[in-house]
């Protein structure tokens, strides 16, 4: 049913919604592999900006404000998202609120 959405509960027994990944912003991203890091799913992979339609090679940000050292060549994809379990780690984490969650429809 498309109107229900997937749901788990809580240790202590409440109803929790997981919030999925949906998508991620990569011409925001800086490719500093934080999302990469804390994912325990294996959802993300870094690749070539390059590689991925739409982004060209030399707009990456160098962004070395916390000393993160990141190469603007690189970004953050979404490789296996059908893995993800909407903990929402990923956003925690990211610096350049790359990406974009929510529910997924009970099939
Ligand atoms: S929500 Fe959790 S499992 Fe899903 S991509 Fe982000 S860190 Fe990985
Ligand atoms: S944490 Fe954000 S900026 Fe860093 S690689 Fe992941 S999506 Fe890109």
């Amino acid at each position: 049913m498309s109107d229900t959405f997937v749901t788990s509960r809580t240790r202590g027994g409440e109803l929790w919604t997981p919030t999925f990944i949906l998508s991620l912003n990569g011409k925001r991203c800086i490719g500093c592999g934080r999302c990469f890091k804390v994912c325990p799913r294996q959802v993300f992979d870094l690749v070539d900006r390059e590689s991925v339609s739409g982004l060209n090679a030399d707009e990456g940000e160098d962004w070395e404000e916390d000393g993160f050292s990141d190469d603007p060549h690189m970004v953050m994809v979404i490789d296996n998202g059908d893995d993800c379990i909407g903990c929402a780690a990923c956003s925690k984490v990211c610096p350049k609120r790359c990406h974009s969650h929510g529910p997924w429809p009970l099939h």
